[in-house]
């Protein structure tokens, strides 16, 4: 049995229902649990075996919740941030008119890997990872020691991409084999690690999932008892898409096909209707708001309508960048420019889409806030940096300040999985290294075999 483990004489932001933050306190871990928050002399003087963290001119947060992410696109780095599908026709279907290079499944794994180093510096102790035979990588990515939701993706549209208009074709071979890859991946990852990994299921998005299909993924997510995530009113050739398919709106399509649901993650939901954002919140899903993309994109969610409408707001990264701190901060960035108002959301708003809710909407209560007996899913943040000084309002601080690399440790259940700025679950060097040179060697190959292909400006995928 491991000694309890105290943090103490920091700042402890608690996350709770009242925003406490706690000054000159301490935190006790044990057996993956917080065993007890107060000032440090009383919480030291009841655990007199404890290994001693001092963490004085720190801040331990609860840990962020990325609530929607596809950790190997980092795969497409400083490529498709430039490459956004139009808002208006001609739609041409993709999230990028360069297809992605093909890579093999271990390139695959390392690039995940990659992702995962990212999310952990940025101080990312949950993950919904939703994409196409996770299998691939799923067991690496539980050994990295961060608690993760497996949302393999099954959809039955064939020769058409996300939206993409035109018909649809569908393939039920497609939709069997998503639906057995889902349940595989659930045998053999759910529950695993302690219960630190659990599965969900995803259909990928409403102009790539049939009725039938939807509705045999929702009967499957009750049989399995897990979450369900959907890409949901992303890009406008989406909506034009399910227009033209199905006579309605993405959301309505959803609702009709019995997918929505308060187990249901949807993410995006920026090009939507007033309607669409109340149907959605009346089915008390979650809302996965991935800001730095959208940002990226030249799109927004109506975040505020879309609480209000009864929506569960969580944040993610979705492509490209694992970074939640800049997603933390983006998300107020846009939405207090959207409603031309320089004082809301709050910065203890955003803290909270992006810890509590995320945990909370994956279906774990206990966690993404800290009192005594939840889960010690948490991160020291160091204050004491020239752009977080002073530290007078903590929390306001860190949002409107803080980078990822003032985030100096990441505990999840209990465990570190960063101390001290170094990853201890990963080999950093040696994945950097090696990502660097599947990249190069992926789009390059990419490049010297579709010679027709628009090379980006400054693109050099030379060998390094
Ligand atoms: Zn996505």
């Amino acid at each position: 049995m491991t000694a309890p483990v105290i943090l103490h004489d920091t700042t402890v932001v608690t996350g709770d229902d009242a925003g406490t933050i706690l000054h000159d306190a301490a935190v006790a871990v044990e057996r993956g649990r917080i065993a007890a928050l107060g000032h440090t002399a009383d919480v030291l003087a009841r655990y007199p075996d404890a290994e001693c963290v001092d963490a004085r001119g720190c801040a331990i947060f609860p840990g962020f919740a990325n609530t929607h992410t596809h950790l190997p696109r980092v795969l497409a780095r400083g490529i498709y941030e430039d490459l956004s599908p139009p808002h208006a026709p001609p739609f041409t279907g993709g999230l990028a008119p360069l297809p992605l290079p093909r890579i093999t499944p271990e390139e695959e794994r390392v690039l995940a890997l990659l992702g995962a180093l990212e999310a952990i510096r940025s101080g990312t102790t949950l993950i919904l990872e939703e994409g196409a035979a996770l299998d691939v990588y799923a067991a690496a990515l539980a050994d990295t020691g961060v608690r993760l939701v497996l949302c393999e993706r099954a959809w039955d549209r064939t020769k058409a991409s996300i939206g993409q208009p035109g018909p649809f074709e569908e393939d039920g071979a497609l939709g069997e084999a998503g639906v057995a890859r889902i349940r595989a991946l659930h045998a053999r990852m759910h529950g695993a690690a302690g219960g630190r990994v659990q599965t969900g299921l995803a259909a990928w998005a409403p102009d790539m999932a049939s009725p039938a299909l939807l509705g045999r993924l929702r009967k499957l997510q009750d049989e399995l008892g897990v979450v369900a995530s959907v890409h949901l009113n992303q890009v406008w050739g989406e909506v034009a898409a399910v227009r033209e398919q199905r006579g309605v709106l993405p959301t309505d399509y959803l609702a009709r096909a019995g997918f929505l649901s308060d187990r249901l993650v949807a993410a995006h939901c920026r090009c939507m209707t007033a309607e669409e954002e109340r149907t959605l919140g009346a089915a008390r899903a979650a809302v996965a708001v991935n800001p730095a993309i959208a940002a990226r994109r030249g799109l927004a969610a109506r975040v505020d309508d879309l609480e209000r409408a009864g929506c569960r707001i969580t944040l993610g990264t979705d492509n490209m960048a694992e970074d939640m701190v800049e997603v933390t901060r983006t998300v107020l960035f846009m939405e207090r420019v959207r409603r031309q108002d320089g004082r809301q959301p709050t910065p203890e708003a955003a803290l909270t889409w992006a810890t509590r809710n995320g945990y909370q909407a994956l279906g774990i209560a206990d966690g993404g806030w800290l009192a005594p007996g939840n889960r010690a899913d948490l991160i020291v943040v160091d204050l004491k940096r020239p752009h977080l000084t002073p530290a007078l309002r903590v929390v306001s601080d860190f949002v409107h300040n803080g980078q990822a690399a003032d985030v100096r440790s990441v505990m999840v259940d209990g465990r570190w999985v960063m101390r001290d700025r170094r990853v201890l679950t990963l080999d950093e060097a040696a994945i950097v290294e090696e990502a660097e040179r599947i990249a190069r060697a992926a789009w390059g190959r990419l490049f010297a075999e579709r010679p027709d292909l628009e090379r980006p400006p400054g693109l050099d995928v030379s060998p390094r």
